[in-house]
């Protein structure tokens, strides 16, 4: 199995003693553009930082957030939370989906 790189690996205050054998989850992000009211949280809040807020418009005349760093998402699943309108929502990849390259 292929070790994550450096980037990849979570920091701990204290090294769990099973830190060698957590898998850092993968997610997929999933924007409804046309529900969005561009209020930004969850661009402001991912703890990742893999939104990014688009030049477009909807058709409400909202920015809406795009995915800029997608590869870093862990599906924490907070913007999916955080969401005051269910325009965004993200989704765990299964590890074997990963090793073949994402969906
Ligand atoms: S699931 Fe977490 S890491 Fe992924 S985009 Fe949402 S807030 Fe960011
Ligand atoms: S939290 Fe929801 S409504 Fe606000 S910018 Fe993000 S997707 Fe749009």
């Amino acid at each position: 199995m292929k070790e994550p790189s450096t980037a990849e690996k979570p920091k701990f205050w204290r090294k769990p003693l099973d830190a060698d054998r957590l898998q850092v989850p993968k997610g997929k992000v999933h924007i409804i553009k046309e529900r969005c009211k561009g209020c930004g949280f969850c661009i402001e809040y991912c703890p990742r930082d893999v939104l990014g807020l688009s030049d477009e418009f909807n058709s409400k005349g909202y920015h809406f957030p795009v995915a800029v760093n997608e590869d870093a998402c862990v599906s924490c699943k907070l913007c999916d939370l955080l969401c005051p309108e269910f325009a965004i929502y993200s989704e765990t990849i299964e590890q074997e989906e990963v090793e073949k390259g994402g969906k």
